[in-house]
C-alpha cells in the first residue's frame, strides 16, 4: 500500500496578509511528516509529529499561537487515533502544555484510559516528566489584540467566527503508511473568548478525529459545537463504508453539517484505498498534502 498523508491548518476566514503563513505552515508539516513517512514510520509517529509542527508554529490556532477565552487564558485540545486497534488518547482544556497532542500520545500508550482533562491532564503530563510552558510563551501578540477587542466588543454568535474574520487555525493531520495503517491526530486552542472550560469537538472521538483502518481517517476544524452535533468524523468515515471515495466522503460530510445544523468547517479524509480528500464551506481552509506521485500541494481557498 503507498503512503499517504494529507494535513490542515484550519478552516475559517483567514485574512489574506496571513494567506503565506497559513500555506507555509502546512506545507512544513506535510513535507516532514512525508520524508518520515518514507523512512518507514508509523502513521501514528507521523500524524504525531506532523501535529507537533503545527502547535509549534505560532501562525495556527493550536501548542503557541492559541486563541484566549474569556479570561484572557489558553486552553487547549488533542486527540490522536490508531486505526488499527481504534485505540485513542485525548486531552482537553490543558494549560501550560508545548504540544498537548504528545499528551494525547501518552494517554494512549501509558493509561488505560482515552482521555483526561483538566487536572488530571496535567498531573499525568508531571509525572511523564513533560516540562510545562509558561502561559505567556504560548500566548502571541495577535491574539493578545483580538481578545482586547472581543473584550470591547463580545462576538455576537460563534458560527460567525468561522465565516466573518475572527478566529481559526485548529491542526490536523490524517496519514497511511506503507502497511496500511491509518492514524489522525486534531489539535486546537478552541474558540475565541470561549467560556472557560469550553470543550469543542476536537478531542472528541468520531467529532473532530476517527481513524480505522477498515474505512478510513478525518481530521476536523470548525464550528465545534455543531460538528459534535453531527459527530462529523465518523460520519465521513461511515461514508467510506457505504462506498464513498475520501473526497466524496470529505464533499458529504460538510453539506450534511450545514443541511442538518447549519455548521460551518472543513475536514481532511483519506480512505483505506489511499484516496484523499477535503472539503470546507467557510471562506478558506489551509491544506497541504502529497499526491501518488509523491508531489507536494498546497491550498487555502477555492479558484476564483
Ligand atoms: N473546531 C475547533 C473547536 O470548536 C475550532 C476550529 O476548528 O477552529 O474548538
Amino acid at each position: 500500500m503507498p503512503a499517504r498523508l494529507i494535513v490542515h491548518g484550519g478552516a475559517w476566514r483567514i485574512p489574506p496578509e496571513e494567506h503565506a503563513d497559513h500555506l507555509q505552515g502546512v506545507e512544513a508539516a506535510a513535507r516532514a511528516g512525508w520524508a518520515l513517512l518514507m523512512e518507514g514510520a508509523s502513521a501514528l509517529d507521523v500524524v504525531e509529529k506532523a501535529v507537533m509542527l503545527l502547535e509549534d508554529d505560532p501562525t495556527f490556532d493550536a501548542g503557541t499561537g492559541s486563541v484566549l477565552n474569556c479570561l484572557g487564558e489558553i486552553e487547549m485540545d488533542a486527540i490522536i487515533m490508531d486505526g488499527r486497534t481504534l485505540e485513542m488518547g485525548a486531552v482537553a482544556a490543558v494549560q501550560g502544555i508545548q504540544n498537548p497532542v504528545r499528551l494525547a500520545r501518552l494517554v494512549l500508550e501509558d493509561t488505560d484510559h482515552n482521555m483526561l482533562v483538566g487536572q488530571g491532564a496535567h498531573d499525568f503530563a508531571r509525572l511523564k516528566g513533560m516540562r510545562f510552558t509558561p502561559a505567556a510563551a504560548l500566548t502571541v501578540p495577535r491574539e493578545v489584540k483580538r481578545f482586547m477587542a472581543f473584550q470591547a466588543q463580545p462576538p455576537t454568535k460563534s458560527a460567525e467566527s468561522f465565516t466573518a474574520a475572527a478566529s481559526g487555525g485548529t491542526v490536523g493531520a490524517v496519514a497511511l503508511d506503507n502497511s496500511g495503517n491509518i492514524a489522525v491526530a486534531t489539535s486546537t486552542g478552541g474558540t475565541a473568548f470561549s467560556l472557560p472550560g469550553r470543550v469543542g469537538d476536537s478531542p472528541l472521538v468520531g467529532s473532530g478525529a476517527y481513524a480505522d483502518n477498515e474505512t478510513g481517517g478525518a481530521s476536523l476544524t470548525g464550528h465545534g459545537e455543531k460538528i459534535m452535533q453531527v459527530v462529523l468524523a465518523k460520519h465521513a468515515t461511515d461514508l467510506i463504508r457505504l462506498g464513498k471515495s475520501a473526497q466524496e466522503a470529505a464533499d458529504a460530510s460538510i453539506a450534511y453539517l450545514y443541511q442538518r445544523v447549519e455548521g460551518y468547517g472543513g475536514l481532511i479524509v483519506v480512505d483505506k484505498f489511499g484516496g484523499l480528500g477535503f472539503a470546507h464551506n467557510t471562506p478558506h481552509m489551509a491544506v497541504a498534502w502529497v499526491d501518488e506521485t509523491g508531489a507536494l500541494h498546497t491550498y487555502i481557498a477555492p479558484p476564483a
